[in-house]
């Protein structure tokens, strides 16, 4: 057992620095899954949707209607955010005006030149004013003394 033991701990320490980068892949498939799912299931709504119109008179508002709509805007809702999520892990940005990816912080699409949305930075800049580079007073006043006992 103790080869194995061995074996398995040499490759984890070689697998160490790609765990990073496996690990990001890894919730990228997962909300690509995710995001396809919720394509389909998106897609059923749909269909739902068109059969029950079809089933039913089209006199007056139905409230399965408005449940089944309900349902296909939190779809919607919910694939925007997974997208925006694979967007973040990529670090790009899609042009709201033509669907191009450009590189996150891009000003506007490299493909048809409307301005991209500015996401908020992720750690905002203090604007606290940088008072931590003057302790070097006190030195300067240390020095001055022997100079007084000098002149007497
Ligand atoms: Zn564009």
């Amino acid at each position: 057992m103790g080869f194995f033991d061995e074996l398995g701990s040499t490759i984890s320490r070689a697998s160490s620095k790609a765990a990073k980068k496996t690990k990001e892949a890894a919730e990228r498939a997962r909300l690509n899954g995710e995001l396809q799912m919720e394509i389909e299931n998106q897609k059923k709504l749909y269909e739902e949707l068109g059969r029950l119109y079809m089933e039913t008179h089209p006199e007056g508002v139905d409230l399965d209607y408005v449940e089944l709509a309900n349902k296909i805007h939190a779809s919607s809702f919910h694939q925007n955010e997974l997208r925006e999520q694979i967007q973040d892990l990529r670090g790009v940005v899609v042009c709201p005006n033509c669907g191009a990816e450009s590189k996150e912080g891009t000003a506007f699409c490299s493909h048809c030149g409307s301005p991209l949305p500015v996401k908020p930075a992720p750690a905002p800049e203090p604007e606290a004013p940088v008072e931590e580079a003057a302790p070097a007073e006190p030195e300067a006043a240390a020095e001055e003394k022997p100079e007084e006992t000098d002149a007497e």
